[in-house]
């Protein structure tokens, strides 16, 4: 039985202060429910220290957006894993389709940060998806499953690594993926994952959905087999709402 996890990816969004009032009202407003699933909150970097301190006695992890390959060196406004680990961070997101569209993403850098990430003992959320026009182009599988193989390249063990099915033309435009859709896709992935590393590890990986997740459609994507949770953009910078997704994760 898979533990499912939801983060909350808070992108480019709060202040130092607003950050610490959001998780403090998550916390507040979580109680007890917290042994049901794997919860983890992703600030941007200058919260990290802040949001961690918050939760340094919760079982709340914190969450990195992004991270460098190297481990120091003139790279200009990237930041390591072991500053990451150094401020508490359990996890990093790699591979966000925000990252491949605006900053230049390829799969071969998403597999150097995530390999990165991994030997540095750090867990690794990596995002894949297609865009609107693979979907309509009837070419999602292809383009999922080539982002599943070129991210995991070079990677042994799937230990410390989370898969986020999301869809492009499903993130921060309203538009869901149908539960069905959804698990579709998570079917497919966990078979190229069962091709890859055997039945063990595919059913053990943790697969998680992201595409506008509400507290109202949270409950049926939940519901289907082979989604693992969620990793959710705009309804987490609410508490309240991220709460009920939370809920509705177990
Ligand atoms: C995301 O950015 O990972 C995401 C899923 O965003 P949203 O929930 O806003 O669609």
């Amino acid at each position: 039985m898979r533990k499912k996890v939801v983060v909350g990816n808070w992108k480019m969004n709060k202040t130092v202060t607003e950050a610490g009032e959001l998780v403090s009202a998550i916390l507040e407003q979580l109680g007890d429910c917290l042994v049901g699933c794997e919860v983890g909150v992703a600030p941007a970097f200058p919260a990290l220290t802040e949001v961690g301190k918050v939760i340094e006695r919760s079982d709340i992890r914190l969450v990195a957006q992004n991270c460098h390959y190297e481990d120091d060196g003139a790279y200009t406004g990237e930041v390591s894993v072991r500053m990451l680990e150094s401020l508490g961070c359990a996890y990093v997101i790699v591979g966000h389709s925000e990252r491949r569209q605006y900053f230049g993403e390829t799969n071969r850098t998403v597999n150097l940060r995530l390999r990165k990430a991994l030997a540095e003992g750090m867990q690794v959320i990596m995002c894949v998806g297609e865009t609107l026009e693979e979907r309509e182009g009837g070419v999602t599988d292809e383009v999922v499953t080539e982002q599943v193989k070129e991210g995991l390249e070079g990677v042994g063990d799937l230990g410390g690594v989370v898969l986020a099915y999301e869809p492009v033309w499903a993130i921060g435009t309203g538009k869901t993926a149908t539960p069905e859709q959804a698990e579709e896709v998570h079917v497919s992935i966990r078979a190229t994952i069962r091709d890859m590393y055997g039945d063990i590890a595919a059913e053990h990986l943790r697969i998680q959905y992201g595409g506008s997740v509400k507290p109202s459609n949270a409950v049926e994507l939940f519901a289907m087999p082979n989604i693992d949770g969620g990793l959710i953009g705009g309804a987490s910078l609410k508490a309240e709402d991220f709460v009920a997704i939370v809920k509705a994760a177990g």
